[in-house]
């Protein structure tokens, strides 16, 4: 019995959920648990919530079922969050996290206090869907579930280019790909296929990117204006920061896009040793030590400024 199975035994109601705004690791995730507790638990009712994602993810097993409405106050014997370093980042599923009667949290961010009563967090894992792998019994994991789990570990890792990536997490992959997933179609699919819209504001945020502090800083800001120009939201701006990040003898990158409400969304990545996540931190956000984010008030210009000064201060 793995722990994953030992946390399930005499569990009859469980929801899960992972951060707001969901990327790959954290639908591939929570969509991987999902689908094991289906697959070899269909005594237990269980239940995924998660905001809307792109639909790039919607080829992973069972991913109609995620509830994006959190429209129940079910109470459940087990909530589990994956991805996500704190109760706050559960946006509207954090009512269950609240209500339930025990509670999981599988993670590798860097700034998680360990705020679940079980806490299997690990900041070197490349993403969570490697803790998974870990936690799920291999015999077990179908090849739906591979496929989810390899989709979160190839958007973590940029397609196991960045430093996150190690041995196990090549080990790893090559597990699942001996389970027979199509991984040069899900690389191909899920990360580098962008739509015409996605392709053209993320030129527009290349020509409205400026660099700061002599060359060491990239910044660039899309407006609410622009997403619509390019009929594009913003689940679709994913890879512009790390676009930003390439460029030659920068230090670091950050991407700020503008909320309904006037805020902006941050994005910081790094080249070298930096740490962002402390950058983040300043504003209220938080990540891991090469990639991290955060919200900030605007109007614009005063959000730059800010950001390229708690930049400046930290390298
Ligand atoms: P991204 O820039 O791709 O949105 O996020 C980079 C990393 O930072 C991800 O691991 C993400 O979960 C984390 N992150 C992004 N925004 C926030 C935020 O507002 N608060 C916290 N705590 N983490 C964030
Ligand atoms: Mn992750």
């Amino acid at each position: 019995m793995t722990e994953i199975d030992s946390i399930l035994s005499g569990v009859k109601t469980a929801a899960i959920s992972g951060h707001v705004r969901p990327d790959g690791d954290c639908v591939g995730s929570t969509l991987a648990v999902y689908n094991y507790i289906r697959d070899y638990y269909p005594q237990i009712d269980v239940k995924i919530y998660l905001e809307p994602s792109p639909n790039i993810f919607k080829f992973m097993q069972r991913s109609q079922d995620i509830d994006s409405t959190y429209a129940d106050d079910t109470v459940y014997d087990l909530f589990i969050a994956l991805d996500c370093s704190d109760t706050g980042r559960l946006g509207n599923a954090a009512k269950y996290f609240e209500s339930a009667r025990k509670t999981l949290c599988i993670d590798h961010h860097v700034t998680n206090g360990a705020f679940a009563d079980e806490n299997y967090i690990f900041p070197d894992a490349s993403s969570t869907c490697e803790l998974v792998f870990e936690l799920l019994p291999t015999e077990r994991i179908t090849k739906q579930i591979a496929e989810c789990i390899y989709t979160g570990m190839v958007h973590d890792t940029g397609v196991f280019q960045y430093s996150c990536t190690s041995k196990k997490t090549m080990d790893v992959a090559g597990s699942l790909m001996e389970m027979g997933i199509d991984y040069s179609r899900i690389i191909d699919e899920t990360f580098y296929t962008k739509t015409f819209g996605q392709n053209k504001i993320m030129g527009q945020a290349l020509l409205n990117a400026e660099l700061y502090c002599g060359g060491d800083i990239i910044l660039s800001v899309i407006s609410r204006e622009e997403m619509e120009r390019f009929d594009v939201l913003p689940k679709h701006l994913d890879g512009i920061v790390n676009q930003l990040r390439v460029t030659k003898d920068i230090k670091v990158a950050a991407f700020l896009y503008e909320n309904e409400d006037g805020t902006y969304k941050g994005s910081l990545r790094v080249n070298g040793d930096y740490d962002v996540a402390k950058i983040a931190a300043v504003f209220g956000g938080g990540g891991h030590v090469k990639a991290a984010g955060f919200t900030i008030d605007g109007p614009k210009d005063v959000a730059v400024e800010r950001v390229v000064s708690a930049i400046k201060e930290n390298i």
